[in-house]
């Protein structure tokens, strides 16, 4: 009998010892990220995903250093403004950075939650069963006296009960973190979706060529893929502007943008580099391909009529040029947008409207 109770104790402990281990680095993630979104709000700081990153970080206890720095510049500068904000950006997180952080805390978040998740389903197995053992043990154990057995069972049934209800609380808590934190995850996913999604135009940004580019050239070196880079622009359109307004322009680019990302299909990916250049990244394409691609995206977007929608006034066609390159494993990315570059202006010069290929009588310009 006594080797009964002390068996139920043992167990009651270590359910203890189990909830609360589990909880602790679960809650530790979901209740930083509590807090930091309710300092934002408190502080009326910008929830933005810049900001979202200092302040989990600074609340986290994880890195004194960057507490130190914005406690100072929030003394220095009277407040915490985007100047402040920028700075510590810089200085503690870099874009890469940034990016790998959100997946890291968002990975961190569900595999705690995933645990606890786990552990508390164990737990009320055991409780079911060991309410269960009881019980039978209560309706047949012989040998001690009735006092002692009753006393026994009610003390381990009540202890029963109390962790079930303890349970249950942990359940409803681990629910209501859970919606949040899959809140959260959504919210992230914005946001990285955001940070490489050009706004204007809704196709990808200098970030994801960038990083696209990165991949695919490691890619490129360690197979024997062939990848071909289109660079392009459009023909005169600061007349264009002049001529039409920016609003109008800025509609263009967007044409321009969907053109191209539908023109390549599923083939490689169309950024928008910068201003009205777009830039083509061609996975496993070879140079003729590539060739042919660029001159069926010039004559695609040639084809287009551009109407203005409030007056219906024609306003013709809007024409692009293009550089392409081949990328050599030996090289330097940015050699190789340099080489592309070098193409497409060898296009403009030739009288625009066209595609260019980068040979070796053209120049790199750094
Ligand atoms: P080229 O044929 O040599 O490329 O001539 P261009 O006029 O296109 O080139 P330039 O570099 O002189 O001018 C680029 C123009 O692109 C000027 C700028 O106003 C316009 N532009 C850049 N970004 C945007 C934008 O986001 N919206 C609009 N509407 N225009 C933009
Ligand atoms: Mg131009
Ligand atoms: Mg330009």
């Amino acid at each position: 009998m006594s080797l009964l109770l002390k068996w139920a104790n043992a167990f009651l402990c270590v359910m203890k010892e189990n909830q609360m281990g589990v909880t602790y680095s679960f809650k530790k993630a979901a209740l930083n990220a509590q807090k930091t979104m309710a300092l934002l709000e408190d502080r009326k700081i910008k929830k933005i995903p810049q900001n979202f990153t200092i302040w989990f970080e600074y609340l986290s206890d994880e890195n004194p250093e960057i507490k130190e720095v914005v406690n100072r510049l929030i003394a220095e500068r009277g407040k915490f403004n985007d100047e402040v904000a920028q700075q510590i950006y810089n200085e503690f997180f870099s874009h890469e950075k940034e990016s790998k952080q959100i997946r890291e805390t968002n990975r961190l978040m569900q595999q705690s939650m995933e645990t606890l998740l786990r552990e508390i389903r164990c737990s009320s197995n055991g409780l079911t069963n060991y309410e269960e053992t009881l019980e039978n043990f209560a309706g047949s154990a012989e040998g001690s006296s009735v006092d002692e057995m009753q006393h026994m069972v009610a003390r381990v049934i009540n202890e029963t009960r109390q962790m079930s209800a303890q349970s249950k609380i942990l359940n409803e808590s681990l629910n209501q973190a859970s919606a949040e934190i899959d809140i959260l995850r959504e919210k992230l996913e914005t946001i990285e979706h955001e940070n490489l999604t050009d706004s204007l135009t809704g196709i990808a940004n200098r970030k994801r060529f960038d990083m696209v580019l990165e991949e695919y050239s490691e890619r490129s070196k360690n197979g024997d893929t062939s990848m071909c880079l289109v660079m392009s622009d459009i023909d005169h359109f600061k007349k264009f502007n002049d001529d039409h307004g920016h609003l109008f322009g800025d509609q263009v680019l967007k044409l321009v943008a969907q053109t191209l990302h539908n023109g390549i299909n599923e083939i490689g990916i169309a950024a928008r580099y910068g201003g009205e250049e777009f830039g083509i990244i061609l996975p496993e394409t070879n140079i003729n391909k590539a060739i042919r691609l660029a001159d069926e995206l010039r004559e695609s977007v040639s084809s287009k009529k551009l109407v203005k929608r409030n007056t219906g006034t024609n306003v013709g066609k809007i024409t692009m040029s293009f550089g392409v390159a081949q990328f050599d494993p030996k090289e330097s990315i940015n050699d190789f947008v340099s080489r592309a570059d070098q193409a497409l202006y060898c296009a403009k010069a030739a009288g625009r409207n066209q595609v260019k290929t980068f040979n070796s009588s053209m120049q790199i310009s750094a």
